[in-house]
């Protein structure tokens, strides 16, 4: 059976995996300047035997074609870069890029898809049907790696039927996997706002106007877009984590400064809630005397799973690590630029467990204490090898 060749594949090169992430997260590089991560990942394809081409500047492509007759095509996503988080863990394969850190665990999902193309390289034979590495820079950065890829045409010649891709989980027992059909992450924007008024003595309000009055109108007004015009059905949040008024006790400022994020599930909402945000917000300052700068700097779009697609994945994730190891997720506000991918082509991604608390590995992604458990490398390696060989129709 493919099933028990893969595991024992996966078993065979789990030592060379292991060895290639720690090699990766010593030497974390940030969004868009990949550059030696991306020769590693040139070099361990060339080793393979495999073509490839870049895109992107530091993005790699890459297709391994199964020998038996077929025409389908499936890719196989995994990002590259690291965060500007100086890393806390004392470990052997710590980071040696002082305040760069793969606390992402893109590390992972790059060392583990140079497995999973070692594996179906040697399954060629095996197999009908091509599979299209795609190794992408800067998921952790605006306009995303994904976008500039596609941009480039990462989903044409050929053009995937599905996309998958996979994210390491410190909430998910490492052994496990998690999938959820259907809307997953939610799209989020950065909001910078700046509330103009005229700044003077705090006692003579008559002569001023008072942009932190404004703000505070502002502020309480714009929650009303999202309890009064988005479809409760369809999650929204709006949040506000800067304000500056740089005033004192008895100086108002000539302006107050926000930054905030707004975060949903569907495109047209999106496009709607902008428009009134700041109609809103432009509307408040100008009744008050003041003014205000609205600016939206669009982030990723929304994350969905297609349905069958994910239903179908499931189930070969079930068939591969046994029911009982694999979860339903919940829907999660945070964003992640393999939403592009699903907004052009059937998508799926699904999360990798990284868990092991008995080793104390628990810490959340994007901290200075992220670690995974490597043990995690030997099931996605194999499981994403057998994924895409049933998805390409074997
Ligand atoms: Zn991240
Ligand atoms: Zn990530």
């Amino acid at each position: 059976m493919i099933q028990d060749k893969i595991r024992e594949l996966s078993g065979n090169i789990f030592g060379g995996v292991v060895a290639n992430r720690r090699h990766l997260h010593s030497h974390p590089e940030l969004s868009f300047h990949e550059v030696e991560t991306s020769a590693f990942v040139a070099k361990k394809l060339e080793e393979l035997g495999l073509e490839y081409h870049k895109m992107a500047d530091t993005g790699l492509v890459a297709l391994i074609k199964g020998d038996k007759p077929s025409n389908n095509v499936v890719a196989l996503r995994a990002d590259m870069d690291a965060l500007p988080i100086l890393e806390a863990n004392d470990v052997p394969y710590r980071s040696q890029n002082s305040g760069v850190m793969h606390a992402c665990g893109h590390d992972v999902h790059t060392s583990s898809l140079l497995g999973t193309a070692q594996i179906l390289t040697s399954l060629k034979s095996e197999f009908g049907g091509i599979i299209k590495l795609i190794f992408q820079p800067a998921e952790e950065k605006l306009p995303g790696g994904a976008s500039l890829m596609i941009k480039e045409g990462v989903l044409e010649n050929p053009k995937p039927q599905a996309v998958i891709g996979q994210h390491v989980m410190p909430l998910i027992d490492a052994g496990k996997v998690g999938f959820r059909a259907g809307k997953y992450m939610a799209s989020a924007d950065e909001l910078y706002v700046t509330v103009k008024g005229k700044g003077g003595h705090a006692a003579q309000p008559q002569q001023n106007i008072d942009p932190v009055i404004i703000t505070a109108h502002i502020l309480t007004a714009l929650q009303q877009v999202i309890s009064r015009f988005a479809d409760p059905k369809n999650p929204s949040v709006l949040s506000f984590g800067k304000v500056i008024a740089n005033g004192a006790t008895n100086v108002i400022p000539n302006e107050v400064y926000l930054e905030g994020t707004f975060r949903t599930m569907d495109e047209k909402w999106r496009v709607d809630a902008h428009i009134r945000m700041k109609k809103m917000a432009e509307g408040i300052a100008e009744s008050m005397g003041g003014s205000c700068e609205f600016n939206i700097m669009k982030g990723y779009p929304f994350l969905v799973n297609e349905e069958k697609l994910t239903a179908s994945t499931r189930g070969h994730a079930e068939d591969y690590l046994g029911k009982e190891n694999v979860l339903d997720l919940d829907i999660w506000m945070a964003a992640e630029d393999f939403a592009f991918y699903s907004q052009q082509a059937d998508s799926c991604f699904y999360r990798l467990g990284t868990r092991n608390e008995s080793r104390g590995i628990v810490s959340s992604v994007h901290t200075p204490t992220f670690d995974v458990e490597e043990s995690a490398l030997e099931l996605s390696t194999g499981l994403m090898a057998y994924l895409a060989i049933k998805q390409l129709g074997n």
